[in-house]
């Protein structure tokens, strides 16, 4: 136990907490050497693990056309996919998390609307101004609102100019289907702690005969695109979550976020959700508690025992209101007073009754003070 009191857990888009599948996969490598380049027989167990995975995320996002470079985290194949490839404009949608926007200053940002979607007349009109090779890169789904983005409608406006695509799948993975190939994109990013496997292993799935420049100068590892020991401890773990993903599972998470949302929505009309109007990951709630700033909202909801964030839970902690409500056209002091709460299939009904109740009781407090 690493709290007294466990907290009730709503914050499942900064991490899942790890399957026991998981853990018990990896727990199988207890004392055994796992190093995958190995040519005895150690290493060619390790091997099998990482082949028998790769294999898993690619049925599991039917992605046949692809191939998948084993990276350390989401973050590392956001800048891989954005650094590796080698193309003279890169255009990224102005809500994408910070591995991808940092990855890519250069980047021309593309605009989104008051839902939360890319503006796809405006996104037309960008890449119709520009000639030479390009790489369009726009999230599947976001972190802090759940919007989901027409990625279809964008890889086939990105194909007329012949832009390739890459998507920032990692928190799409495992709560809504993904049919990669259907989307038709060029390249991928997942990140097995999300989906409750653990820390330590990601991908990036780019489509065959698509070359990328390695980050990291060393081994000819993963297709000579990521150079180092592959992580055969985390990879067999995520291996083991792929196994059992079900995103019907989420069918009843979405029931509980719609009726936390429809009680909070009934107590003052002030209180709005961000994102409401688009698609959305079943999980996520990005909720404006009008004229309370999100910093004294997680601090109270700490203390009442519930873990939620704000923003990202990368940006926790700084005052700056977030880039993807400012970029929505939320106002900075409804930015300022948005918390995330995103759901997972431990999550249950009792305690999504009695974060409404502490949240009913700070939202009056506060307003009769
Ligand atoms: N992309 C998105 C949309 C995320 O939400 C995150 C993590 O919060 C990342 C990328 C980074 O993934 P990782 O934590 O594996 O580096």
């Amino acid at each position: 136990m690493l709290l007294k009191h466990t907290p009730i857990y709503f914050d499942y888009n900064a991490t899942a907490p790890l399957q026991s599948t998981a853990l018990e996969a990896m727990i199988e490598w207890k004392e055994a050497p796992a190093n995958a380049s190995s040519v005895h027989g150690f290493g060619r167990r390790a091997r099998q693990t990482i082949e028998k995975t790769r294999q898993l995320l690619l049925q599991a996002v039917n992605a046949k056309n692809m191939q998948v470079v084993f990276t350390s985290t989401g973050t590392e194949a956001n800048n891989l996919a954005l650094k590796g490839l080698k193309v003279e404009h890169i255009f990224v949608s102005a809500i994408e998390h910070p591995s991808v926007l940092k990855a890519a200053p250069q980047a021309i940002p593309i605009k989104v609307n008051g839902t939360g979607v890319i503006d796809l007349e405006a996104f037309e009109q960008l890449l119709a101004k520009t000639s030479g090779k390009a790489l369009v890169s726009v999230m599947l789904a976001n972190n802090e609102t759940g919007v989901i983005q027409p990625l279809q409608k964008i890889v086939s406006i990105a194909k007329k100019y012949n832009a390739l695509v890459h998507t920032d799948a990692v928190q799409a993975l495992g709560k809504i289907k993904i049919d990669a190939q259907a989307l038709g994109i060029d390249m991928m990013t997942v990140s097995a702690h999300k989906l409750g496997g653990p820390q330590g292993a990601a991908a990036l799935l780019i489509r065959k005969g698509l070359v990328l420049e390695s980050l990291l100068q060393g081994g000819g590892q993963e297709q000579g695109m990521r150079a180092g020991t592959e992580n055969v401890i985390a990879i067999s773990g995520f291996g083991a979550v792929l196994n059992q993903l079900d995103v019907k599972n989420f069918a009843t998470v979405e029931k509980l976020r719609n009726e936390l949302e429809s009680e909070l929505c009934t107590i003052d009309p002030a209180i709005k959700v961000i994102g409401d109007e688009a698609m959305r990951l079943p999980n996520t709630s990005c909720i404006v508690m009008p004229s309370i700033s999100s910093e004294t909202q997680l601090i109270e909801f700490d203390l009442q025992g519930f873990a939620v964030s704000a923003g990202s839970a990368c940006s926790s902690g700084k005052v700056a209101p977030s880039h993807v409500l400012l970029a929505m056209g939320v106002k900075e002091n409804d930015a300022k007073c948005a918390i995330r709460v995103s759901m997972g299939q431990q999550n249950t009904k009792q305690e999504v009754q009695a974060f409404i109740k502490v949240w009913k009781e700070l939202y009056q407090r506060i307003n009769t003070a």
